[in-house]
């Protein structure tokens, strides 16, 4: 890992990926890597995810070009140095920002979407001009291997380097200087990567979970949402970071939404969710574990939670139905820990008040999303909680919008990125001073401060 570092750090020295020619074309390199060799990324999706060909299009390889995109488009506008006013103890002298590369730095991906959270922070670190190791998740080999072998193949191996691995690789990783980690991942290693970073002094990108709650009341068309939320909570089988974990609604618009969600349901993946091509596999024995025995519980009717839909499962394929949990309370173990699968668990409240109130008690969320038509009740909800985003009507939308930060707040994360915020990540804000010499009107500043001066 060190030599790896060492060689990017001189890479990093001799000036290479500092001019723009060398961004934009490296950022060219890999839009042809995601659209010409995207019919191999999306066979390695399937291969360890159960991932259908368009879904990945849709939320792995088109959210990256439309990342690339943006900025290729914009990039010369934000490396232009901002002027800033100086003060008259200064003037005259001209004041500006100056972005520099941060230097050489580490992006550590997790499974889930291993495509587009390996490579949308690639779009940042190449815009800002840094070198990168990149390391991708060992829990989804079959993609890791062919990123490893795409960006050895086309993009530039003397800035850009992959290193596959785990827990031991990302460990001798984190022993390393860099000038930035980016990590998306849990909480719990976000944890063990902070700590890991301090001790170099290294500053962080923490893109980590937690669970979103999704609000729906009785003047939204319940129909639209059961179909948005089934669409946003079992894309990937439930395995995305900012998919609604849980429901929050009223005891009545909950009687008439989960039906509504079951039907949608059906519509996405037929009455065999199984036999879908559209519909994904959870991504190991553990995450088939962990979920089924959250259910086992409620299968077995012990407590006042009841499967509404699905709960049926596979352990040898990893399959777990798209299920919805109703009667569900804060202390049942559903609502202990972010969910991170296709389990919807209903929570009724008495009413928007109550819903803010839990939401507000509990650790800001990467998400919130909210169904209502109601302008009163949208504006409480974006004044009275706090989360990473709010998005209305459109859960887990929000993160194909290149100009709004994705980020999260508290536990579910620091930092944010997209759009010119990646550059803003991977770069350094360096203020630069230049004041002529004569006439040296800096004089009024020397010592001795005993006699008042009048004039300079
Ligand atoms: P994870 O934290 O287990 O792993 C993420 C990365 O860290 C992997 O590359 C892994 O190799 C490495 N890693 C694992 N254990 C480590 C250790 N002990 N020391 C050093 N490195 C280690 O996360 P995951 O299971 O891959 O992903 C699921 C989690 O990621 C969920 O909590 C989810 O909400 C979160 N997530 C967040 C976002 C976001 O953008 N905010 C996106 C996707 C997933």
């Amino acid at each position: 890992m060190a030599t790896v570092v060492d060689d990017l750090r001189q890479t990093f020295d001799t000036g290479l990926t500092k001019p723009y020619a060398w961004r934009v074309a490296q950022l060219r390199a890999l839009r042809a890597l995601l659209v010409d060799r995207g019919d191999e990324i999306e066979r390695t999706l399937w291969l360890d995810l159960h991932k259908n060909g368009d879904e990945a299009r849709l939320t792995e390889i088109d959210v990256v070009v439309a990342e690339i995109d943006h900025t290729l488009k914009h990039l010369r506008e934000w490396l232009r140095p901002t002027r800033v006013p100086v003060p008259l103890l200064v003037a005259p002298a001209t004041a500006q920002v100056v972005r520099e590369p941060l230097g050489v730095v580490l992006i550590v991906a997790p499974w889930n979407y291993p495509v587009q959270l390996l490579l949308a922070p690639l779009v940042g670190a190449l815009a800002a001009g840094c070198a990168v190791v990149l390391k991708p998740s060992e829990l989804a080999p079959a993609t890791s291997a062919l990123l490893a072998r795409l960006v050895g193949e086309l993009l530039d191996g003397r800035a850009v380097r992959v290193v596959e691995g785990g827990v031991d690789e990302t460990t001798a990783l984190l022993e390393q200087r860099f000038d930035h980690v980016f990590f998306t991942g849990s909480e719990r290693v976000g944890r063990i990567v902070y700590a890991a970073a301090a001790k170099q002094l290294t500053p962080v990108t923490l893109e980590l979970g937690g669970k979103s709650p999704v609000w729906v009341d009785d003047t939204t068309d319940l129909e639209v949402a059961a179909r948005r939320i089934a669409w946003a909570k079992f894309m990937n089988a439930g395995q995305t970071c900012v998919a609604p974990d849980y429901l929050l609604a009223t005891e009545s618009v909950a009687a008439r939404l989960v039906p509504l969600i079951g039907a949608a349901v059906r519509r996405f993946y037929g009455d065999d969710p199984r036999a879908s091509t559209s519909y994904g596999r959870l991504v190991s024995d553990e995450a088939f574990e962990r979920l089924s025995g959250l259910l086992r519980p409620i299968q077995q009717g012990a407590g006042a939670a009841r499967l509404a839909l699905g709960g049926d499962s596979d352990a040898a394929t990893r399959y777990l139905a798209p299920t919805v949990v109703t009667g569900v309370t804060f202390d049942d173990e559903l609502m202990a820990a972010e969910l991170f699968g296709p389990i919807l668990p209903v929570v009724t409240v008495a009413s928007l008040d109550d819903a803010l109130e839990a939401i507000r008690s509990r650790p800001k969320p990467l998400a919130l999303y909210a169904f209502t038509e109601d302008d009163r009740s949208r504006r409480r909800i974006l004044t009275l909680t706090s989360s990473g985003a709010v998005a209305f009507n459109a859960p887990s939308a929000h993160l194909a919008v290149p100009g709004l930060p994705f980020g999260g707040v508290g536990p579910s994360g620091i930092g944010a990125y997209h759009g010119e915020r990646s550059l803003d990540v991977f770069s350094h804000e360096k203020a630069v001073l230049s004041k002529p010499l004569h006439p040296d009107t800096l004089a009024v500043a020397y010592p001795p401060f005993t006699a008042r001066k009048d004039s300079v």
